[in-house]
């Protein structure tokens, strides 16, 4: 029996370590050349004009609702299916997420619902690319452009990944990224947003440091002291030690996407014919596995019968409405009746590109049995 066999886990090597400890005896821990060079990376990898760094997916989604001016009063469309963050964010800067339900087979946001939620008060749509498949960008950009409203893409699930052909972080307004060591890459706690638009990327840079239209190299190299701090912004810098990290793991990106995959294809094989349902993969669109979701009867069972071999799966997740601090903040009567039936049902088995040929067939035993194939 394996010790633990966890849902994701990040990959580290030695490369990783020297790009660490070369910044750490640098002159520059944060603010410093790491940055920009790990933006530029990134921007070049999805084909994107801007790339921003900040600490984390949370912040990279708070800075995109701030830089399209979303406030007070304003509706924000988000699926019932995803991370709190993505409605979370919507509410830091005072506005209200309104939940779409997902379609069945996918666990997409499903743009029939979005269309049916638009009000006169919606100023954005937010699609997420669950378990790392997009989302139907051409239906949400045909439904914000015929409303005049702005369209996220929340891609923590998903670099890496296409529709038609076209890169994830370059099919949105404004595209977010998270660098969390259970996501594609890490920085340990990390976050990228990417825009094709100078302006926003403008306004989210001056976002993530306080609101101050400088950073410190730059007024160190013209050789000034003076800055301004023009709104309201916050610190959520991302710092050269976690740049050099990021960028280090990048380049490993495409060969664990290649690994995600055929774990994926192995285990919708080992699954035909029986009463475990993976999710769908539709067409035109490159599906980076984040997570292998799969729907099980008796998911609570199956958790435990896995748990008991020490396979530490997961549920993503709970339609964000349901948590307490939303069903306590006015949403009892919000019904996504897809999101909730099948959240009765989904379970997140192990993926990530360490996991051993062994290891997997090991998980897809457990999992046969625990469901009595
Ligand atoms: C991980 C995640 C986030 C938040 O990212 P953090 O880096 O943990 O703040 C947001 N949305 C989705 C869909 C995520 O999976």
């Amino acid at each position: 029996m394996y010790s633990r066999i966890p849902y994701g886990m990040q990959t580290i090597n030695h490369l990783d370590e020297q790009a660490i400890l070369e910044v750490l005896r640098s002159d520059w821990l944060t603010t410093g050349p790491k940055v920009s060079e790990f933006e530029n990376a990134f921007a070049n990898f999805c084909g994107a004009k801007e790339a921003i760094a900040v600490c984390n997916g949370t912040a990279a989604l708070h800075a995109a609702m701030a830089s399209l001016e979303i406030q007070k009063n304003d509706e924000v469309i988000v699926p019932a299916m995803t991370f709190a963050a993505t409605a979370n964010a919507a509410v830091y800067v005072g506005a209200k997420p309104v939940f779409a339900d997902v379609q069945e087979d996918t666990l997409l946001i499903d743009p029939a619902d979005v269309e049916r939620k638009i009000t006169s008060r919606t100023r954005a749509i937010v699609g997420v690319d669950y378990a790392g498949q997009p989302c139907d960008y051409s239906a949400l950009r045909a439904i914000a452009d015929r409303h005049n409203v702005s369209l996220i893409a929340d891609a923590c699930h998903a670099p890496g990944a296409s529709y038609q052909g076209k890169s994830v972080g370059t099919l949105a307004d404004i595209t977010t990224f998270s660098f969390h060591p259970v996501k594609h890459l890490t920085t340990a706690e990390g976050g990228m947003i990417t825009t094709h638009s100078k302006s926003l990327a403008s306004k989210m840079r001056c976002f993530r440091n306080h609101g101050i239209t400088t950073d410190h190299a730059q007024r160190e190299s013209r050789g000034e002291f003076y800055y301004e701090m023009q709104s309201l912004g916050y610190n959520y810098r991302l710092s050269d030690l976690q740049c050099a990290l990021g960028i280090s793991q990048l380049k490993r990106l495409p060969e664990w996407v290649e690994k995600r995959q055929s774990i994926a294809a192995l285990y919708d094989i080992s699954f035909q014919n029986t009463s475990i349902q993976p999710l769908l993969k539709r067409a035109e669109r490159e599906h980076v596995y984040h997570l292998y979701v799969v729907k099980v009867p008796e998911r609570e069972m199956v958790f435990q019968a896995l748990r008991a071999k020490n396979i530490y799966c997961n549920v993503h997740y709970l339609p964000v409405y349901l948590h307490p601090y939303y069903q306590n903040s006015g949403y009892r009567g919000t019904h996504c009746p897809i999101a909730e039936a099948v959240y009765k049902n989904i379970l997140s088995l192990p993926i990530y590109p360490s996991l051993s040929g062994s290891e997997q067939k090991y998980v897809i035993e457990a999992v046969l049995n625990a469901t009595e194939q």
